[in-house]
């Protein structure tokens, strides 16, 4: 059985004590997570035809119930699943040990569990996690300074613009009641050139994006093309440090 180790910081606890509010019915496919569990085939895949999970080292950063952890698991990865809600690792660790998967849990901000994991992971994922911090900034910088030269970091966020806003928050929220009123705060929503920056910065480099399109009329997920409401993106720190021009020649 794993560990539950505790190390706090960068969170807002009120967005940790909605989602300890809401655990229990992390694995019902037809409650407030259901968009999780529609998104998640389509996530795994993605990452999977990029990263190549067998085998692979990866962290999975606010890691919740542990849906898209365990799943990464089943494709062979070592997953460890952070997070800073309590209920949320318990019924991921519960519920990967009914179901015979092997995830190590762990109860931490990704700054905090970078101190002791530099240059640790061949791949990490922090999916629908950004949205939710007050440094999203620092959560990503975490990121890249934990993964391998070589290996793979992905984001998923919501992007902020009026679109996003009517239909994450109105047309999620108050129309279709998909999601519960509150799930999501307009300020914290991150454009991409924004997360961009900050993981250009950190030394990430883009190699994939998609937009996440919902169908309300089939209530199915797929990727596509336009980012301009949810989107994914795939980044990779390079072999070797990136040497400038002036210094090459
Ligand atoms: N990544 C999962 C769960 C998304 S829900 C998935 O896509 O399936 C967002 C999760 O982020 C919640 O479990 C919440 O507890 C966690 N979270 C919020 N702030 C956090 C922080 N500062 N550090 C770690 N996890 C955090």
């Amino acid at each position: 059985m794993s560990t539950i180790h505790t190390i706090a910081s960068n969170a807002d606890p009120a967005e940790l004590a909605r989602f300890n509010s809401l655990a229990s019915r992390w694995w019902d496919e037809n409650s407030e997570f259901k968009p999780l569990h529609r998104i998640n085939p389509h996530r795994l895949e993605w990452i999977d035809s990029l990263a190549l999970l067998a085998g692979k080292q990866v962290l999975d950063v606010g890691c919740g119930g542990g849906i898209l952890a365990e799943s990464m698991a089943r494709k062979g990865a070592k997953v460890t699943g952070i997070d800073l809600a309590d209920k949320p690792l318990q019924i991921a660790q519960w519920h990967a040990q009914g179901q015979d998967v092997d995830v190590n849990y762990a109860k931490s901000s990704a700054e905090a569990w970078a101190g002791q994991h530099v240059g640790h992971y061949d791949v990490i994922t922090c999916m629908e996690m950004l949205e939710h911090v007050p440094s999203p900034a620092a959560v990503i910088q975490a990121c890249a300074e934990m993964v391998k030269p070589g290996g793979w970091v992905f984001f998923s966020t919501i992007n902020r613009n009026p679109l996003s806003y009517v239909l994450a928050i109105v047309g999620m929220e108050y129309l279709m009641r998909i999601l519960p009123r509150g799930t999501h705060q307009y300020a914290r929503f991150i454009k991409p050139a924004e997360l961009l920056a900050v993981a250009n910065s950190s030394s990430l480099v883009l190699q994939d994006q998609h937009g996440l399109g919902y169908n309300p009329l089939t209530q199915h997920f797929r990727l596509h093309g336009f980012m301009g409401v949810g989107y994914l993106l795939a980044m990779q720190k390079p072999l070797q440090a990136q040497v400038p021009a002036s210094q090459n020649s």
